[in-house]
């Protein structure tokens, strides 16, 4: 399953370097689910690796102003126009990578889709879980970053900076062969609210240390 994040607008950690290959390993757990791990120590706040989506898709009322490739917002005073479909391209390169899904995004005739599906969301929520927050910009695939499980309290944290483009951080210290979790959903929550989106977003019920001490 991939997992679907909606982007922030806007992130403020900075990339920290990378030397050599990212430290992580993607391997069963004990409940034979996969996970990620850690194949040497890390340091709280080390960059494990980046990712770019697989697919990206800007929030529809948002087609003027996000890069319809890579959600990269477009900047004030920019002139660069949109395509013939209306969208917004921040370059070239971000043209010429959408353009077979823009072409066929294009063509089809949604009406028929709608009669099952309301909307391009329901399209991606059938495959994919999500995350809700206020200022996304749209919707992104990922393939690694999709093979990392939940945790409420979370040991790695994902950054997005000015695209879709994702960096994965230690949000502390972490040990050899440790498993590398992040968490879905807005860690603030209360264990109960937690535990419903979780169920009804994700169809699990977390396990953690966190939730099982009531926290
Ligand atoms: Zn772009
Ligand atoms: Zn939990």
């Amino acid at each position: 399953m991939f997992l679907r994040r909606r982007l922030l607008s806007t992130a403020s950690a900075a990339a920290g370097a990378i030397r050599g290959p990212p430290p992580i390993r993607v391997a069963l757990t004990e409940s034979s689910s996969r996970g990620v791990f850690a194949t040497r120590p890390v340091a709280s706040g080390e960059h494990l690796h980046s990712a770019e989506p697989l697919l990206a898709h800007p929030s529809p009322s948002l087609h003027h102003e996000v890069c319809y490739s890579c959600l990269r917002r477009k900047a004030a005073g920019e002139e660069r126009g949109s395509s013939g479909g209306g969208c917004y391209f921040c370059s070239d390169a971000c043209k010429e990578h959408a353009k077979g899904f823009h072409d066929v995004g294009l063509s089809v005739d949604w009406s028929l889709f709608d009669d099952h599906c309301s909307s391009y969301e329901d399209l991606l929520s059938a495959a994919a879980a999500s995350v809700s927050c206020d200022a996304s910009v749209g919707n992104a695939l990922y393939m690694l970053p999709s093979f990392y499980n939940h945790d409420c309290d979370p040991n790695t944290h994902i950054v997005w900076l000015e695209n879709a483009n994702m960096k994965l951080k230690a949000l502390r210290d972490i040990e050899e062969g440790e498993e590398l979790r992040i968490c879905y959903i807005d860690t603030s929550m209360d264990v109960h609210a937690r535990q419903k989106i979780l169920a009804d977003g994700f169809g699990f019920e977390c396990r953690c240390l966190r939730c099982l001490s009531g926290d």
